[in-house]
Order: structure tokens, then C-alpha cells, then sequence
């Protein structure tokens, strides 16, 4: 493994202004490809979803994808974006196994969507705007597997297997003007606006982004240029980072590098960069000088793209409200403090508690439920909330046999747990378990006194002193309750009312 000079954060910092541009692919979540009827859904036979078209066969014609430009567009308009009256697909001439037509379907200087922002949201609650570039419209690539080299890589490798089912699968490229100002906040802002960007694309339905599923994968391009000064420095481009955690450490990682680069004289080669989870770190990848050509020319087997504008406005009007907006509103609405919102955020709870809210829970409860128990299952059982077998409407019937005082909180646990289990909705597994309390003061005291009546002779033993009898007044209010009082309850109950100490 290579050392790799790192300058201090904070020195890099005093002396330097950090610059980035992100560079974020979304894989859509349509049910055909780009340009061809093949299926996007991942199966386990390598090239069984692949036709002529996204084989790149002689004489194979593409076909637009509706739902891939609406989405497009929709992602433009969410972005504040221009949507172009009229553009065009563009050839990115490259040869590469992985991509067997030997370019890749794109668009260069006609792109969809052009000059928008993203407004994002601070730790500390500042916003800051992040402006946009472009959003483009692209294809996937296939996918190689290098086989038995020792890193997985082709380097050492005795022989490589290509799957085509991924070639052609639906791309938006979202690409960032230069970022400036962010100062020693420019990881923070990298985070934050990958993660805004993922929820307002998920908002919009129009991917899952799931970045561990490689669904949303983000370039971050980085320069230095001494504090005061205007023009760009060199950057260098850190390739395919695939967790919100690693845009900001990456980002973090090349400012350090970049510092300490320059603070030694050296100069920065424009180059890409592989990002490593283990240590954070980055390493060089392929030299990237300006004279890289693609020789970039209109695709001439599609036509142009010229979404009309009364299109346009249906897809505005049918724009769902920004997240974060949303997550503002819901904050207000639910009276949590940022650091609770965060929390819920981070679970991924903010749906699944809208959805309990919706179906009739309290909100506090649906809260309670969300980030407390079924929370700790999902994370001792390696699951997400949404993964759990368990819908938010169950989650409310829980919240209201509870408010009904049906339930107790500790019972109310079981019930979840009964459900988890695949015993059934929550009615169905408090009959089975027989789980349903008797737990206000008035029916228990009730139950006791009755029980104390038809018992004479032996509460009169208990007033006596022999307070080992009270487990056979005990059982008689058990059987009264058919199983339903907190029989520890019943007991401080009877010895309570029989004027003696337990
Ligand atoms: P490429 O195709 O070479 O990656 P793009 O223009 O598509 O180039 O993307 C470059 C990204 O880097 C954009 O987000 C752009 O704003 C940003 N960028 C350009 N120059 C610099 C620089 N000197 N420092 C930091 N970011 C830069
Ligand atoms: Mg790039
Ligand atoms: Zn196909």
C-alpha cells in the first residue's frame, strides 16, 4: 500500500479554498431499458434479459423510453431546472467490453435539463444552495467479472465474464456547477446534498437510490486554490463513491492530499481516483487530460427529444412537495427537536410514521413504536424498518388497543413480537397469547372485591396473618379475568384492601 502525505484539515484550511463539482448517477427504476423492450429487473442468468439493441448488433435500431425522459424531466423541474424545448441524444465514442455497441447512448451539449439549484440543508440548520449544471439522459454500461486475480481487478486476472443485463438500463447524470464558498464545510456539503438529492429522487418515484445497490453512485471532483484567489486549481476526480458517508470522507481525504501536494510543491495531475472504504483513503486511477476525446457526434438512429410544454407543466403540477420541505412541516407537526428528526431520519422511519399517522395512530405513539421496538428488532435482526414483517397499519392497531387501555406498553411489546413472528395481526395474536389486560384500577379493584366476598373464610385467614393464603384469592381473580389481570397487581390489590402487609 502506497503512504499517501495527508496535511492536517485543519492547516490545509488556513491556507487553501476548496472547490468540488458532484457528479451523481441515478439508475431509474423503469421496467424496460432506455432503448429496448428488455426487462430491468435483476436476474440471476447473466445475459438472459439482452436483445440486438442493447447487444449492440449491426443494424439494431433504439427506441426512446417514455417513462425514462418523463422521469428525466421530472427530476429537472424537482432541480429548478430549464427543460429543453428541443435536444438530442449524442454518441460517447469509447471502446470498453463491458459496452459492446462501443458508445455509450448520452447527451453532451444538449442535455435535457440545464441550470437549476438544489437547496440543502446544514447540520446546524443553515441552508446552502448548491447550483446545478445539467441533468442528462445515459444508458448503463454491462457488468465484467475478472476471474482469478487476487484483488478482483483485471490486473492478474486469467480470464473475465461479461453480463449484458445491465447494458442499457436507464441513467440520469445530475452534474453540479463548481461549488464555491463551502469553505472547510465543502464534505458536509458534499453529504448533505447527495443525501437531499436521493430523497427528493425517491420522492419523486422515480428510483429507489439505494447506494449500497449501486442505484445512486456519486463522482466527486475536488480541487485547492489559495485562500483569496479566484481561479480553479487542478482537481482531481474521485470515481463511483457509493455512500453518503464516503462522499464526505472522500471529499475530506482530497483536501488533505491536495494540501499537502501543493504545500510540498508539487502540482496535482488531473486524474481519476479509485475511493477505499477500509481506510478512507483514495488512489490514483487513469490520467484525465483536457485532450480526452470522444469524439461526441448526434446519435442519428433516434430522433430528437422535444417534449412539449404543456407536458412540461402537467409534470410541475404534478410535482410531489420537496423533502425537504416535507421533513420541515413533519418536524412542526410531530414537535420533535432536529436531533430526534435526525434520528428518525437516519432510521428511514419517516414514511413508515406518516403511513402509522395516516391510519389513525397518535403521532407520539407512532414514534414510540417506530424508533423503540420495532427499531431494536430491525437492528438485532440486520434488517431495515421497511424490511420488517410488519405494516404501519398494524403498528396503529397496536397504538390504539393501547390507548383504549386494551393493551399496556409492556403487553403491547408482545403483541409486536407476535406479529414479527408471523402469528397474525394484532387481534389475532392477542387471542392467542391471550394477551389482552385488565389493566384500569376500577375493573381490577372490582374483580378483587368480588373475589373477597366469595371467599370469606379465606380472606378472613388472610386477615389473620396467614398471607400465603392470598394466591388462592389471586387465582380466583385470574379465572374471574380469564387470564387477563397483571396478577402481581391483583395481589398488592387484596392484601391492600385486607389491611395487610405483603
Ligand atoms: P468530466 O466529464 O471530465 O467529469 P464534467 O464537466 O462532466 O467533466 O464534470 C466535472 C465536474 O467537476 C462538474 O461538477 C464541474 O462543476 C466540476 N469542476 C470543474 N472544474 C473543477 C475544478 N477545477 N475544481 C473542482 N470542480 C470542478
Ligand atoms: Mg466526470
Ligand atoms: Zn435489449
Amino acid at each position: 500500500m502506497t503512504v499517501i502525505d495527508l496535511e492536517s484539515y485543519e492547516d490545509a484550511l488556513a491556507t487553501y479554498d476548496p472547490v468540488m463539482g458532484l457528479e451523481v448517477h441515478v439508475e431509474l427504476g423503469t421496467k424496460t431499458k432506455m432503448f429496448c423492450g428488455c426487462s430491468t429487473e435483476l436476474k440471476q442468468d447473466a445475459n438472459s434479459q439482452t436483445c440486438p439493441v442493447c447487444l449492440g448488433l449491426p443494424g439494431a435500431l433504439p427506441v426512446v423510453n417514455e417513462i425514462g425522459v418523463e422521469s428525466a424531466i421530472k427530476i429537472g423541474l424537482a432541480l429548478n431546472c430549464e427543460i429543453a424545448e428541443w435536444c438530442r441524444f449524442a454518441r460517447k465514442n469509447y471502446f470498453y467490453p463491458d459496452m459492446p455497441k462501443n458508445f455509450q447512448t448520452s447527451q453532451y451539449d444538449e442535455p435535457i435539463a440545464y441550470d437549476g439549484y438544489l437547496d440543502v440543508q446544514l447540520e446546524d440548520g443553515e441552508i446552502f444552495r448548491v447550483q446545478i449544471e445539467r441533468a442528462h439522459m445515459e444508458e448503463d454500461t454491462g457488468k465484467s467479472t475478472h476471474v482469478g486475480g487476487a484483488t478482483g481487478r483485471i490486473h492478474g486476472a486469467s480470464y473475465s465474464l461479461l453480463d449484458y443485463n445491465r447494458a442499457g438500463i436507464p441513467l440520469i447524470e445530475i452534474v453540479t456547477k463548481p461549488i464555491e464558498g463551502a469553505g472547510a464545510r465543502a464534505p458536509e456539503v458534499a453529504k448533505a446534498y447527495v443525501a437531499e438529492l436521493r430523497e427528493l429522487i425517491k420522492a419523486l418515484g422515480v428510483s429507489e437510490a439505494r447506494m449500497e445497490m449501486g442505484q445512486m453512485r456519486c463522482d466527486v471532483n475536488l480541487s485547492l486554490r489559495p485562500n483569496g484567489t479566484e481561479t480553479f486549481g487542478t482537481r482531481s476526480e474521485t470515481k463511483n463513491v457509493n455512500s453518503l458517508r464516503s462522499v464526505e470522507r472522500a471529499a475530506r481525504f482530497e483536501i488533505q492530499r491536495h494540501a499537502a501536494v501543493l504545500n510540498s510543491g508539487g502540482t496535482i495531475v488531473q486524474e481519476t481516483r479509485h475511493f477505499h472504504e477500509e481506510d478512507g483513503s483514495t488512489t490514483a486511477g487513469r490520467i484525465k487530460d483536457n485532450a480526452e476525446d470522444y469524439r461526441y457526434f448526434p446519435e442519428p438512429d433516434l430522433v430528437p427529444v422535444a417534449p412539449s410544454r404543456d407536458w412540461v407543466e402537467e409534470l410541475r403540477k404534478g410535482l410531489p412537495e420537496l423533502p425537504r420541505l416535507r421533513r420541515k412541516r413533519l418536524k412542526e407537526e410531530w414537535g420533535v427537536n432536529e436531533h430526534d428528526m435526525q434520528s428518525i431520519l437516519n432510521a428511514g422511519a419517516v414514511d413508515l410514521i406518516v403511513a402509522t399517522t395516516d391510519a389513525g395512530a397518535p403521532s407520539d405513539q407512532a414514534r414510540k413504536w417506530w424508533m423503540g421496538e420495532l427499531a431494536r428488532n430491525a437492528n438485532e435482526t440486520g434488517r431495515s424498518l421497511d424490511e420488517l414483517p410488519v405494516t404501519p397499519a398494524q403498528v396503529a392497531r397496536v397504538a390504539e388497543l393501547v390507548a383504549a387501555g386494551d393493551l399496556n406498553d409492556k403487553l403491547a411489546r408482545q403483541v409486536l413480537e407476535g406479529v414479527l413472528a408471523g402469528e397474525g395481526d394484532p387481534d389475532t395474536v392477542v387471542e392467542k397469547r391471550g394477551l389482552k389486560v385488565v389493566s384500569d384500577e376500577g375493573a381490577l379493584s372490582t374483580a378483587v372485591d368480588e373475589a373477597i366476598a366469595g371467599n370469606a373464610a379465606i380472606a378472613d385467614k388472610i386477615r389473620g396473618g396467614k398471607v400465603a393464603a392470598a394466591g388462592a384469592l389471586v387465582g380466583a381473580v385470574m379465572k374471574a379475568t380469564r387470564g387477563q389481570a397483571d396478577a402481581a397487581r391483583v395481589r398488592e390489590l387484596i392484601l391492600e384492601k385486607l389491611g395487610v402487609e405483603g
